[in-house]
């Protein structure tokens, strides 16, 4: 047999692949990237609210943990969970390595308490965390001497007597098979296509189509939880422009409140995400809702509540795109209705993020068990860096036995 292209193979390019395949390529093996389209495209890069991490006086991984199985409804893998929270103060410390400068105020990080979490432990960069993130992640891996396949996508997967055989299709038609001895899928979720199905709006980017999870089923990968998707509760509603945008959940951690057509607060701002938005769908259900001028169905999201400082501090990009649009958040209140947002379950893995099929590794939103059948905002961007690093390394140790 000829010699694998590589040692290890990565399927995507959002932060958990980019965090997967610059730690194999710093494990000293030949470290080959493939991706969909341009390197940049990704849901990672579009994550504005920030990432979790115990890091506060207040706070422990053992806290974060809990939080994590409650808002799971009891569902998620607790080994993963204890993996998780236990590594993320780790994860940031090597974020900031990386170059990655999270926003602090009076000396410390400045964390706001998102939904579902006992403590304030979501560290932000304004609010465009996972721009940073994965702007840090791509020069580091770029400068690193790694492969990069940009417009490569997977199309087929076979095992082969050293591993593993990928066959990309570019655009002109042109199929490129690599050989690999160990593969990381790191492909995200199938949020765009299912929201495209269901003739909904979706927060995610048109490659979040989800055929790499069905390829690795049909190799006989065990998934899990694979019908719990999530709905993030504050999909903007109007104007037109803004709808699909994901209003940030910080904006509820920094004040705003959820209000219904009689301006009462109907339900917990800092709920987990799926009582939320449960709670949303009920009120409109129900007939408290508003409607926007085109007629969709909407609650209110009263951002005029945030205070200017931390509004300017922590929401700048939300600010930006609003008032882009003609509205001004701390002067009017927005609409807004939950949008079709995150993969819940995924593929099967254990601690070191192999799948149960050999040599064959998953992490990020693709993987399942993190979160269970609900996740809570800022454990994906952890999850991709937790669970990317070690599915790199173990990948590169299992491509050198
Ligand atoms: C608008 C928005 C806001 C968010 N905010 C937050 C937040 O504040 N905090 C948080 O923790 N999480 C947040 N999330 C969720 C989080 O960003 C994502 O779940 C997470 O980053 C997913 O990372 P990933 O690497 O698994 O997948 P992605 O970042 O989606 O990357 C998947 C990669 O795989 C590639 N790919 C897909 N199919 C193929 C194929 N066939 N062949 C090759 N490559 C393929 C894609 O092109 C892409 O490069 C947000 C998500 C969105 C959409």
């Amino acid at each position: 047999m000829p010699a694998p292209n590589f040692d290890v193979l990565v399927i995507g390019s959002g932060a958990s692949g980019l965090a997967a395949a610059l730690s194999a390529q710093r494990a000293g093996v030949r470290v080959g990237l493939a991706t969909k389209a341009a390197l940049q495209s990704c849901n990672s890069a579009k994550a504005q609210g920030g990432i979790q991490a115990a890091v506060g006086d207040d706070d422990s991984p053992e806290q974060h943990a809990e939080d994590v199985w409650r808002s799971s409804h009891e569902t998620a893998d607790r080994r993963l969970v204890s993996v998780l929270t236990s590594e993320a103060p780790a994860a940031i410390a090597w974020l900031e390595e990386l170059g990655v400068e999270f926003t602090r105020d009076n000396g410390g990080y400045r964390l706001a308490r998102c939904g579902g979490a006992s403590a304030q432990r979501l560290l932000q960069v304004g609010d465009r965390t996972g721009h940073a993130i994965t702007t840090a992640l791509r020069e580091a891996y770029e400068s690193s001497g790694g492969t990069a396949l940009p417009h490569h996508p997977l199309v087929a997967l076979e095992q082969t007597p050293t591993g593993w055989r990928a066959t990309c299709e570019r655009k002109d038609g042109e199929r490129v098979e690599i050989d690999a001895t160990t593969v990381v899928l790191a492909a995200g979720g199938r949020c765009w296509k299912e929201a495209e199905a269901r003739g909904e709006l979706s927060t995610n980017h048109p490659g979040a189509t989800g055929e790499v999870t069905r390829i690795a089923l049909e190799l006989g990968a065990e998934a899990r939880d694979l019908d719990a998707l999530q709905y993030h509760p504050n999909g903007g509603a109007w104007p037109p422009n803004m709808q699909g945008y994901s209003i940030p959940e910080t904006t509820r951690a920094y004040g705003a409140t959820l209000l219904n057509a009689d301006g009462e607060e109907f339900t917990d701002p800092l709920g987990p995400r799926d009582e939320v938005s449960a709670a949303m769908f009920k009120e409109v259900e129900e007939g408290r809702g508003v409607t926007t001028p085109d007629g969709r169905p909407a609650v209110v999201l009263d951002t005029t509540r945030i205070p200017e400082a931390d509004a300017d501090i922590s929401l700048p990009y939300m600010l930006r795109r609003y008032r882009g649009a003609g509205i001004d958040p701390l002067r009017e209140p927005l609409l807004t209705y939950p949008v079709l947002h995150y993969q819940n379950g995924g593929l099967v893995i254990d601690e070191d993020a192999q799948t149960t099929l050999d040599g064959l590794y998953a992490c990020g939103e693709i993987a399942g068990g993190t979160h269970g059948r609900n996740r809570m905002m800022g454990n994906s961007l952890l999850e991709c860096c937790v669970f990317g690093r070690r599915a790199g390394r173990a990948a590169a140790a299992r491509a050198r036995a």
